[in-house]
Parts: C-alpha cells; structure tokens; sequence
C-alpha cells in the first residue's frame, strides 16, 4: 500500500471509529445475515431495509429454512422491495449453498461470485465482514465517494469507468481493518458524501478530495445522458365471483417476476379472446376505469387500467392451472403481489 492509500485508509478508519455506524442490525453477524442485509440494500436504503431485513429473518432465520421455503413465500415476504430478481436469486443462490456447499457459505472468492445474485461487489462484503478477509467493495455509495474524490470520468454504466473505481477501491482497501474500512466506506457515502449537497466539511477525506478541491462536487459521478422514459399501457382484468378473485402467477423472468397478479391484455377489446381462451367464458367488463395507477420502474412507466368483470358463477375450469387461480378475498395477503396491484385491490375493497 502506497502512501497516499494508507493515508486514505487511515482517515476513512479514523471517522469511522468516532462517527461511522455501529449498530445496524446485521453488522457482527454471520455470512447469512450480511449476505441478505446487502442484497436487500442493492437498491434500497438503510432505513427502508431494516423492517424488511427484520421480518424476513423472523420468517427465514436462517440459510436451510430459506432455501426449505417456495419461492411463493419468499416472494411474499419481499413484496414491497421492489426489484424482485434479487429475491429469486437469493432463493436460487441458498438452494446451491444447502445443496453444494453442505449449508455453508463458500469462503472463497471465486465460489461466491458466482452464484445468483452475488456480484463481486456483494462477495466482497460477504468475505470482508463475514470473515475477515481483504476484499474491497463497490456499492453506490463507495462509488460516489471514489468518482468524487479521484474524480473520475464517465458514468457507471461505461467498463472504462467501471474498471477505474474498482482499481481505486483495491488499492485503497487496506490489509487490516477491511470490515471496519468497507463499513466507513458505505457510511461516509450514505451520510456524509451524499448525492445532492455533499457534506464536505465534515468529510474525513477533504484533504484529499479532488472535487472539494477543485468545487466539482456536482460534476461526480457524471450522469449517463438522460433519454426521455418511454410510456407503456397496460389493462388489468379484475374477475369476480362473491369474495373470489382471479389470480395470475407472472413468468419467472421480467417485471414482478414470479408474483402474482392480475391478467392482462393490451387493451379492451382483447378481454373477450383472453376470456375464451383462459375460462371458456364470455362476460363484458361491468366497469372499465382508465389509468388508475402510473408505476414508474428504472427503464420506463406503465399506466395501469382495470376492467371489472362480476360474474354470477365460477367458471368450470381454467385452462392453464399452475399459473391461475380462484382466491378468496381474506387469503390475498398470503400471496406476493406488486405494490401497484395490492394498491389497486385496496382501493376496490374501501
Ligand atoms: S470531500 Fe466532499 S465530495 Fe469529497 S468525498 Fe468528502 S463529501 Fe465527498
């Protein structure tokens, strides 16, 4: 480690000792627990997180009884996260460990980034906190305060840039401490090197920051140029019978992979062909209500529209069984639904 690496690592372990963080509920915990608490936080924040974090463990303690679990229940019990490939990745990356690791979280690198869902910054944290060793990492937040303080060119998604920040963080992470630094790192960037109105001031690193230096804060990271979102439709087909809704499991892959909603067509006059085709039925919607929800998600947002459709008597069958079913009101909560369907079913019930 060079000089000015150790002088980097030395300010970062100093704030941290005094300010950084300290009782989050997966720090000092097993491979499990950091594993989990970081692939929750890959895109949500600390204070979102931990209610999440805290009943999902109550439910799944440990790695066995996650991996025991269907994916039903563990996408049940992360709806409302969002982003729920990280769900069926943590389902599909637990039945690997239960069945080809004996239960036990691989201790080497290269055994780790390769399972679903763990990326090599996520291995990093696992190994850094879980046990020990030295491994940098590269969330958003340690990103923002490198491509601040080095100010380095480009956005994230360019591998030039990708390839600079990784370099910075190896060579700033030191031999001793690792957990402590990758720690301090994540704080310094979710309090202190924020994204608007850095607190520089109070930053352990302005002695060596290059944007503080030269007042480029806002210039880092630099920003992919932005095109305009595209706008997608959607109608959602609302089949009733008494208390009983017809549900829709989604395909494993794609938006709300794996959780059930309602069926959908392109528009109206697709109802009558999708009601033939699924439940051997033709019943016009008794209401249509446009654009009850806009859902923004990272690439693009959906209007959603609902069609209600009463009718008098269940249908005799449905022709596709896995992926379609009758439930009762009351049961609703036990399956895992986007937010925007579950808003929409609780705005019908008040
Ligand atoms: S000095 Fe400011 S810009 Fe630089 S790392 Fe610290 S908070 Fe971020």
């Amino acid at each position: 480690m060079d000089a000015d690496a150790a002088s980097f690592a030395n300010a970062v372990l100093t704030w941290q000792r005094r300010y950084g963080r300290h009782d989050l509920p997966w720090q000092q915990q097993d491979a499990y627990r950091v594993w989990l608490s970081e692939v929750m936080l890959q895109q949500t924040q600390v204070n979102t997180v931990i209610p999440y974090y805290q009943n999902f463990l109550t439910r799944f303690p440990d790695l066995k009884e996650l991996a025991d679990a269907s994916i039903d229940e563990v996408l049940q019990h992360w709806q409302g996260l969002g982003y729920y490939a990280r769900a069926r990745n943590l389902h599909k990356a637990a039945i690997i460990i239960r069945d080809q690791h004996q239960g036990c979280f691989p201790r080497d690198f290269a055994e780790l980034e390769v399972l679903p869902g763990i990326g090599r910054s996520t291995a990093g944290a696992i190994l850094s906190f879980a046990f020990g060793q030295r491994w940098p990492i590269l969330d958003g937040n340690v990103k923002r305060v490198l491509a601040r303080c080095f100010r380095v060119p480009g956005w994230y998604g360019q591998s030039a840039t990708m390839k600079q920040l990784w370099y910075l963080a190896e060579a700033v992470t030191p031999g001793e401490y690792t957990a402590e630094f990758n720690q301090a790192m994540m704080d310094i960037g979710s309090m202190i090197c924020v994204k608007s109105k850095p607190k520089c001031e109070a930053c352990p690193l302005k002695d060596m920051c290059a944007s503080y230096r030269h007042h480029s804060q806002a210039e880092y990271p630099q920003k992919k140029p932005q095109r305009v979102k595209p706008h997608k439709r959607t109608l959602m087909l609302l089949h009733r019978c008494d208390e009983q809704i017809l549900l829709w499991r989604r395909p494993p892959s794609g938006i709300w992979g794996g959780l059930w909603s309602l069926p959908e067509v392109d528009e109206a006059s697709a109802v009558e062909l999708w009601q033939q085709s699924f439940l051997s039925i033709v019943q016009s919607p008794r209401a249509l209500q446009q654009d009850v929800i806009r859902h923004q998600f990272s690439h693009y947002s959906l209007d959603i529209s609902l069609a209600i459709i009463e009718l008098e008597a269940l249908p005799d069958g449905i022709s596709d069984t896995e992926n379609y079913a009758w439930v009762d009101t009351k049961d609703i909560g036990k399956h895992g639904l986007p937010t925007p369907v579950r808003k929409i079913l609780s705005l019908l019930q008040e």
